[in-house]
């Protein structure tokens, strides 16, 4: 192919690999390509792009390489750090993968799917549970967002406890380099050791260093049993008491273990039609769901064995076990709108940080006096993926405060808390990657030795930095 240097040119190659209705070069029509899911994060482009095959990602990334021309790859656009949309200048491509949404193989005895990066991640588990198997990433934009954005930011969940983050559950890849290369990694082996795992490079990467366009995912059998609880704790301690317990007792069933402190359950029994669980107020709850594939693991028995002891014990003091799934539904839409809820009750400003397990109390104790002192009157919830260590803290503008001025506080507040975490051996980004939001916070906790090494594999990969240029580095 010869590359055209005149910009005008070029534009119209690009447009002809997708061909027509696969672009958009209207920018009034780019909004929903243009703005994120949070409506935090707006940028303009040169061109939306709709490929719909690994070929046509390759021409127009060699053409892109050549022109010197950044690239944003572009999955549901639910990312919460700004790592999907370009930049204002209005020079970047963005490659939406819509169209690269075909399920190309499910391989039942081998519990592999093989698919492409466009696929959106409840289909890949509706596909999955049709020849009876199960893929396991769940989380609350799981309507929207894509295999390949999980990938890329190596997404969490609600099952991370039990089956690993988005990284775990790959056995192989297949990526378009910024030269515009393929590289064909699309193995299906649980065994091999040849040298580098080059996928690993790709995941968590948010489109710096290439754009996945298809993977082999790992399955697992379907849940046949499950038991699912919410319990109200005497104290923080007393939820990792009880995790560590349930860990030990039932065979390690354990699937989730999601910590939600009293205010968040206060805010959606007001703002929401959810119904009031029990009967008073507690200060510390915890989601509990046990699960496993044989039909007799009598998961709610021995829930109920596990719950009699805590009571015996002081751990817990309350807790009601779903009788059947539209209870199990009823508990889990809790924890599913509770992020939601939140975003809409004023301005706020938000943390997502991991620590060892054994110090998520001492973290939480910590973080909310630090959000008190900082912001007297201001409302702070705690809730998270506590058996993971991941807790999402909202600090909320007084009512009738100054927006602004609240506003004019956040880096100084998410320093600090930063700071708590970084002491306790923590991670400033627990799930939704570096982004654009963060990209100060990697410069800070990072070392200087991770950092120098991030740099020059980014180099030696996309020398020209056209892969989503400005993000994360
Ligand atoms: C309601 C809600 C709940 C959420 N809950 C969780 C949660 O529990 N756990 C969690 O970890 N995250 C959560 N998230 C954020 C999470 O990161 C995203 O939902 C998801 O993983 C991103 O997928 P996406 O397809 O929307 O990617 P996008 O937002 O489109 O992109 C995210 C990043 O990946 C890059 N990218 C996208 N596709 C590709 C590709 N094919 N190749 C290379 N790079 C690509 C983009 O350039 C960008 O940097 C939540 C988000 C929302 C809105």
């Amino acid at each position: 192919m010869t590359i055209s240097s005149h910009p005008v040119e070029i534009i119209e190659q690009l447009k002809s690999i997708v061909g027509k209705n696969n672009y958009i070069d209207d920018a009034s029509k780019m909004d929903s390509f243009l703005n994120d899911w949070s409506g935090k994060f707006q940028g303009k482009s040169l061109l939306i792009l709709k490929p719909h095959n690994s070929q046509m990602i390759s021409a127009i990334v060699t053409i892109c390489n050549e022109a010197c021309i950044g690239i944003v790859p572009q999955g549901g656009n639910t990312g919460l750090v700004g790592g999907s949309v370009p930049s204002k200048s209005g020079l970047e491509v963005v490659i939406s993968l819509e169209r690269m949404n075909k399920i190309i193989d499910i391989d039942a005895i081998n519990y592999t799917m093989t698919l492409e990066a466009g696929c959106i991640l409840s289909e890949v588990q509706n596909a999955a549970r049709d020849v009876g198997r199960m893929f396991p990433l769940s989380l609350g934009a799981e309507g929207s967002c894509q295999i390949g954005g999980n990938l890329s930011t190596n997404a969490g969940g609600a099952a991370v406890l039990r089956y690993g983050n988005a990284k775990e559950l790959v056995l192989g890849l297949e990526v378009v380099l910024p030269d515009g290369t393929i590289m064909n990694g699309l193995r299906r082996l649980r065994k091999d050791n040849t040298g580098y795992d080059l996928k690993q490079l790709f995941l968590g990467a948010e489109g710096t260093l290439g754009i996945i366009t298809k993977a082999v995912l790992k399955l697992f059998p379907l849940t046949a049993d499950k038991a699912t609880s919410l319990v109200a704790m005497s104290d923080l301690d007393s939820t990792l008491k009880l995790l560590a317990k349930l860990r030990e007792l039932s065979g390690d069933n354990i699937t989730a273990f999601e910590y939600m402190e009293g205010a968040c359950i206060d805010t959606l029994i007001e703002q929401t039609d959810l119904e009031d669980i029990f009967s008073q107020k507690y200060q510390h709850y915890v989601l509990v769901e046990l699960s496993s594939s044989r039909q007799d693991a009598n998961l709610q028995s021995l829930l109920e064995s596990v719950l009699e002891s805590a009571f015996l014990d002081g751990v817990a003091i309350d807790a009601v076990i779903a009788k059947s799934e539209t209870q199990a539904a009823q508990l889990w839409r809790l924890r599913e709108t509770l992020g939601e809820v939140l975003r809409r009750l004023g301005a706020y400003i938000t943390f997502d940080v991991s620590i060892p397990v054994t110090l998520v109390p001492e973290f939480i104790t910590r973080a909310t006096k630090l959000c008190n002192e900082f912001c007297e009157l201001g409302r702070v919830f705690a809730y998270g993926h506590i058996g993971d260590g991941n807790i999402h803290y909202f600090l909320f503008e007084p009512k009738d405060g100054n927006t602004d001025n609240f506003l004019a506080q956040k880096s100084e507040i998410t320093t600090k808390i930063n700071d708590i975490a970084a002491k306790l051996d923590g991670s400033f980004s627990a799930e939704h990657g570096v982004g654009l939001a963060k990209k100060q916070e990697l410069k800070q906790y990072k070392s200087h030795v991770e950092l120098k090494l991030m740099r020059e594999i980014k180099k030696t990969i996309d020398p020209n930095n056209i892969m989503n240029p400005g993000k994360v580095l």
